[in-house]
């Protein structure tokens, strides 16, 4: 089967189409993504009127670009996927009604998928890893370790208690003047900065329950920051690298918690969401998952930050369930992961 996915729910206008033609077997036949860096730059973060406009105006072309590249047709794809949520909610429209009007004119089945499920999912795409998986979700508004037991099943079994690990990287770069997005800044600048340098927190470092706190660390940057001041470029280093050096532990101590608290005995520990571009993230991950006699999946960077492949593969897994969606299904801000059900609406 053949389903075609958008996202618009932040930053990034993307569609692309995935063909599956029998279980196992996958490829992206296009995968387009827009990013509005430049029209957010100036604000240093994500203005969500801006967002909302932007994707008005490009969405159209990057459907056409990513029909023609995979050298298809709208009559030839078997759904049209769409993220109905979690996001900017103005976004979130935009692509919604796009993908349920498209839907409407070629006659096929409108899928409805859950932005956070598609980031869970996308490690199905690129590695044939099993139910059940030990998920880290670590984006730009979400930090979450779940259980994922199947499509429509996901226990989640812990989560920040204020920032998300993203969130907290793009604050600590805008707090010593580095450009938007902030993630990728920082672990640019950690690459010549001496992790060491810096004693900053970890917080909820032993705790049993699998949740995280950034704040307190973001703040501890802060600290260190002002006392230091002026920064020489090679203070703005050593702070990114001492941040992410923080970063990192924490996120093997609380996703070791998590191994500890999973059901049963997961297949894969599987990380998603734009944290996972992270190089020094993903090594240390590596390392937890072959201490535990696990296989690590990480997406390739593309798909790990927001695109269009992955909703249209949540739509294939959700297709071939039989799960297909009502033109009713209202656009939403707010929808957890933990919430969302193996039930069709259509
Ligand atoms: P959500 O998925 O929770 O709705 P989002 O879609 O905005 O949020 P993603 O696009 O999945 O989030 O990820 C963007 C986040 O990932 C940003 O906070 C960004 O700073 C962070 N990020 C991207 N690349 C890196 C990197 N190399 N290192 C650290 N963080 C990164
Ligand atoms: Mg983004
Ligand atoms: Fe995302």
């Amino acid at each position: 089967m053949r389903v075609l996915g958008i996202e618009t729910t932040c930053d990034e206008t993307a569609a692309a189409v995935v063909d599956s033609p029998r279980e196992g077997e996958v490829e992206i036949l296009s995968n387009e993504v827009l990013s509005q860096i430049a029209e957010h730059a100036p604000y240093g973060g994500v203005v969500p009127e801006i967002a909302a406009r932007a994707h008005v105006e490009v969405l159209d072309r990057i459907v056409a670009r990513a029909l023609e590249k995979a050298g298809t047709k709208l009559s030839e794809i078997d759904a049209v996927a769409a993220a109905a949520g979690p996001g900017l909610i103005g976004g979130v429209i935009v692509g919604l009604t796009t993908a349920k009007a498209l839907a409407l004119v070629a006659g096929k089945p409108f899928i409805a998928v859950n932005h956070l499920e598609a980031h869970a999912l996308s490690a199905r795409l690129t590695d044939k890893i099993q139910f059940p998986y030990l998920l880290l979700l670590a984006s730009g508004g979400h930090t979450q370790l779940l259980a994922v037991r199947g499509v429509g099943d996901y226990l989640r079994l812990g989560t920040t208690m204020d920032d998300a690990i993203g969130e907290a990287f793009d604050k600590t770069a805008k707090m010593l003047g580095l450009p938007y997005p902030g993630g990728p800044q920082v672990e640019k600048e950690a690459e010549r900065g001496d992790p060491e340098r810096f004693a900053l927190p970890r917080p909820l470092a032993g705790r049993a329950e699998p949740d995280f706190s950034l704040s307190g660390l973001k703040t501890a940057v802060r600290l260190e920051a002002e006392r230091i001041a002026p920064l020489t470029p090679t203070d703005v280093a050593d702070l990114c690298a001492s941040f992410q050096a923080a970063v990192v532990d924490v996120v093997v101590d609380r996703t070791r918690a998590a191994l500890r608290v999973f059901p049963g005995k997961p297949n894969a520990l599987v990380v998603a969401g734009g944290v996972a571009a992270n190089q020094s993230v993903r090594r240390a991950l590596l390392r937890l998952a072959n201490e535990s006699g696990l296989r690590l999946a990480a997406p390739p960077l593309s798909l790990c930050t927001d695109n269009g492949a992955m909703i249209a593969w949540a739509g294939v897994e959700r297709l071939r369930k039989g799960l297909k969606d009502d033109m009713g299904v209202a656009p939403r801000a707010r929808w957890p992961l933990a919430e969302v059900k193996a039930e069709a609406t259509a």
